[in-house]
């Protein structure tokens, strides 16, 4: 038998309903591994072992039970998970990576999690991330950095960072995360993993704290395409908690196909292959897509001619929603308070103390962005660009069923190089910001290795409310290719 951690959350599933492993044991597998590995990777803010035994426990009891009642079980009943701490869960510290949210305990829990915690999943602890979720090394925490599984010396990508770390080195077979300008895929990328990105609106945002909320979306970091919409499912679907949810029929995906990917168009966009990017990428990229071509789809060169305009697009909406956002944090709230005479004085005290740089250059540049005499010039031109961009995908998708492009320019970066110099670190963002600009969903998978071994990623964009397509294409790829199931060099 292959180590518990090693499992599929499917294996782990199918393990549990054969009867072969109970969700305590396996729950503690991946606890023990938390704790050899946790003091060199950093994956965690909180962890909740108590807690997760204890719903392993009942896991288990509900399991019995039904053997004899033949209930029907929910479907991960049992299944151990890790939660990207900008989800609220009831009960647990939920810090978004911020000193201003320190001591912070939500009184409820986020509907995405709470569908999966119905459906029988144990929630292992919340994972770390970029502060509020602005970067893209998961460097910006007020907890201290995540490191690469692949090599420690390197970034886990961000800025669900957390969530990658813990389930590239077996610390969880799936992961939460959330994805505004790309904190799904590109930590996904750089850690070997399975990303997705859903549609925006097709998993309720209630409960997700709020950074980008025109562009926010809560996605699932897996080892397979399988795993991550074995969890897109359970999650997905109108929630009267939020108005921008869909109220669309949440398709069965179903993984039972052969790789057969005949009457498949395949766009791949030109923008997305950029001088100065790292030729390996860009060679490993262009054989996944050749591998897709291997098995039927037919491969047309597209373009998205505003590419280029998405990351000034970008990252003026972000920033001036993110303004927006997080002025709530003024210290009567939630958390940090720092005491002072005047309530003036305590607001620009807690916020001063509380938030870190990146999130502070947000706040103003954000600011800024929507000030009388300027809301015109920036906001109000990002958001006519915006609608560029979206058109440029409606337009490729009524030529293409789907466009395959790198996720990022580059594998991982060493911790610190992009540290100081936010702009370049902004660059990182260049292909998965458009996208949420765009509101459709991407999938991102592994294609390969550099020359220092460190993951290379593509992601798959579909039209809108086209995940299914993305699941079939990224399951097809992983039937003939086995990058997906190479571990990091951690043991
Ligand atoms: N790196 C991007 C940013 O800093 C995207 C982050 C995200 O998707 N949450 O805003």
């Amino acid at each position: 038998m292959a180590e518990m951690t090693e499992w599929t959350a499917r294996e782990a599933l199918d393990a549990l309903a054969r009867g072969e492993v109970s969700s305590e044991e396996l729950t503690r597998a991946f606890l023990a591994r938390i704790e050899r590995l946790e003091d060199r990777v950093r994956a965690f803010i909180t962890l909740t072992p108590d807690s997760a035994l204890e719903s392993a426990r009942a896991a288990d009891r509900r399991r019995a039970e039904a053997r004899r009642s033949g209930e029907t079980l929910p479907p991960l009943l049992g299944l151990p998970l890790a939660v990207k701490d900008l989800l609220a869960l009831e009960g647990v510290p939920c810090t978004c990576g911020s000193r201003i949210l320190e001591g912070f305990i939500p009184p409820y829990t986020a509907t995405s999690v709470a569908r999966l915690l119905e459906a029988g999943a144990v929630s292992l602890g919340k994972t770390n991330l970029d502060e509020f979720a602005m970067g893209s090394s998961t460097e910006s925490s007020a907890y201290g950095v995540t490191r690469n599984p692949w090599n420690l010396d390197h970034v886990p990508g961000g800025s669900s960072g957390g969530s990658a770390a813990a389930v590239a080195a077996r610390m969880a077979p799936a992961a939460l995360g959330t994805d505004t300008g790309g904190s799904v895929r590109q930590p996904a990328s750089f850690c070997g993993l399975t990303g997705i990105k859903p549609t925006y609106g097709r998993v309720s945002r209630y409960g997700l704290v709020a950074y980008g909320s025109s562009l926010d979306c809560v996605g699932v970091l897996a080892r397979t395409a399988v795993d991550a919409a074995l969890l897109l499912e359970v999650m997905a679907g109108h929630d009267p908690l939020d108005a921008t949810s869909l109220d669309a029929p949440v398709p069965r995906f179903r993984f039972d196909q052969e790789p057969d990917l005949r009457g498949l168009r395949v766009g791949v966009p030109k923008e997305f292959f950029i001088e100065g990017m790292q030729p390996e990428v860009e060679s490993a990229v262009r054989a996944a897509v050749a591998r897709l071509a291997d098995l039927g789809a037919e491969v047309i060169e597209i373009s998205l001619p505003h590419t280029d305009l998405a990351l000034p697009v970008y990252y003026l909406i972000a920033p001036a929603e993110a303004s927006a956002n997080l002025s709530r944090y003024d210290g009567v709230r939630y958390g940090l308070r720092e005491p002072a005479g005047a309530l003036w004085d305590q607001f620009k005290d807690t916020r001063g103390a509380g938030f870190g740089p990146e999130v502070k250059r947000r706040i103003m540049l954000g600011t800024y962005a929507l000030s009388a005499g300027y809301y015109d010039a920036y906001y109000g031109q990002a958001q006519k660009v915006r609608t560029l961009i979206k058109r440029d995908f409606e337009t490729a998708f009524t030529q293409v069923d789907l466009i395959a492009t790198p996720v990022a320019p580059s594998t991982a970066f060493r911790l610190g190089e992009h540290r100081d110099d936010p702009l370049s670190m902004y660059l990182e963002d260049v292909f998965t910001l458009p996208v949420n600009l765009a509101g459709v969903p991407g999938l991102a998978l592994p294609v390969g290795f550099d020359g220092q071994g460190l993951p290379v990623g593509m992601q798959l964009l579909g039209p809108h409310l086209g995940e299914e397509v993305l699941f079939r294409v990224g399951h097809a790829y992983q039937q003939v290719t086995d990058w997906h199931l190479r571990r990091p060099p951690l043991d």
